[in-house]
């Protein structure tokens, strides 16, 4: 008989209780530490006391008015992202692939409001994850995604990621913009060369074009700095957001540019929900720990620990790891044919390590941001026995 809850996840069989940091503990008493934050998610680990106050509090208020009325949480908090990256203006939702889509519904306004409603186009990059709607599995492009729900949303084209050639070519008098994640992230870890995104940039002006980035995943500090585009030294007109600026509570948004926001017009756009009191709430207290003095610089330094100690276990175990990649506390490691990332993720769980499995063959290391030394050490140790137990048997044998 089928559960009832629907069957439509590949669920471990551990049940959590109870986290703190980057320590969580399952119904049966086992602890893990969480290398994989719940999908990038839970940014500033579990149990935060700062972000459970704000939401208590929030919650014994007031948790949700909609948006037919001002929320002063939203604004508040819409004020501090316009601050603090390219944004003019925000709008909130509840999950990344909302926010991805309310990114192209908002691309697709911008040329129409210019004169070009002809120009509704998106080029996307084989490898990109853009989440799970019906848009955005077309978005996402992957055949795997688009099986068995119709005919894929049009719309969206695919080129080979970090092929400039291939971006020209692919630019018609139909595209309205280009779509992309600085590091892809369900597609296996895999970032963007620096220079291919200045391209992007340069193409997008040269052809009127928006350039929309998706950061749910990459964003919130997860690269080191608040957003991963800003490593390039660009600027997006337009980005999505999601995962981590909620800290666990669900939260997304569309940051944009004004020649871009000032066309979302009242009955252009909107949500129940989304940026809600409590959800608000959620998103200042994680922001109030993001941006406090030294915390970014603390996240790049700790990433760097990781990535270091990372490359010295890919060359203890070679016949077990292919190479190590990825952005911040966003990294990959990318495991040879003969070993899948199923297996080592859950060699990992049996380690006590909980990781994420990524596309590519890739198994997935995204901590809470708020980790330490000792953490990272723990986790070293922890991927190191993994690694061991992965050994192929006729590996371990020529070793002898
Ligand atoms: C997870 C993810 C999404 C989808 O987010 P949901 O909250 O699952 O809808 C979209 N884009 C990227 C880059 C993601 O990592």
């Amino acid at each position: 008989m089928i559960p009832a809850l629907m069957p439509n996840y590949n669920r471990a069989d551990l049940a959590f209780e109870r986290g703190e940091g980057a320590w969580v503990w399952t119904t049966d008493g086992r602890r893990f530490l969480d290398f994989g934050s719940g999908i990038a998610t839970s940014s500033i680990g579990h149990g935060h006391p700062h972000l459970v106050k704000a939401i208590a509090e929030q919650a014994a208020r007031v948790m949700h008015v909609s948006n037919l009325y001002r929320v002063p949480q939203a604004e508040t908090l819409a004020a501090r992202h316009v601050a603090h990256s390219f944004a003019d203006s925000v709008l909130f939702c509840n999950s990344g692939a909302e926010a991805n889509e309310g990114m192209v519904k908002a691309v697709r306004k911008y040329q129409a409001e210019n004169g070009h409603p002809e120009r509704y186009r998106m080029i996307c990059f084989e490898g990109a994850f853009h989440g799970r709607t019906l848009a955005m599995i077309a978005a996402t492009g992957n055949a795997k995604y688009l099986e068995g729900f119709g005919p894929p949303v049009d719309g969206f084209d695919h080129v080979p990621f970090g092929d400039m050639n291939a971006v020209r070519a692919a630019i018609g008098p139909q595209t309205a913009g280009i779509m992309i994640e600085p590091v892809q992230g369900e597609g296996g870890v895999r970032p963007a060369d620096l220079r291919f995104l200045r391209e992007l940039r340069t193409a997008c002006d040269e052809f009127g074009l928006l350039l929309a980035l998706d950061e749910v995943q990459t964003g919130m500090g997860r690269s080191g700095k608040l957003w991963a585009h800003q490593w390039a030294g660009i600027e997006p007109d337009v980005m999505s957001s999601a995962k981590g600026i909620g800290g666990g509570f669900p939260l997304g948004a569309v940051l944009a540019k004004e020649h871009v926001a000032k066309h979302l017009k009242p009955g252009t756009h909107g949500h129940t929900y989304g940026g809600n009191p409590l959800a608000c709430a959620a998103g200042n207290a994680v922001l109030d720990v993001v941006l406090a003095e030294g915390f970014l610089d603390g996240v790049d330094r700790v990433a760097r620990k990781l990535w270091f100690g990372l490359e010295a276990l890919a060359h203890r175990h070679p016949s077990v790891i292919e190479g190590v990649r990825g952005a911040g506390l966003l990294l990959g490691i990318k495991l040879v044919p003969q070993v899948t990332n199923g297996d080592a993720q859950s060699a990992a769980a049996a380690e006590g390590l909980l990781t994420v499995a990524a596309g590519m063959n890739v198994l997935r290391v995204a901590p809470p941001l708020i980790i330490g030394d000792a953490e990272v050490d723990a986790a070293l140790e922890m991927l190191d026995r993994t690694m061991r137990r992965l050994t192929p048997s006729t590996a371990k044998v020529a070793a002898k």
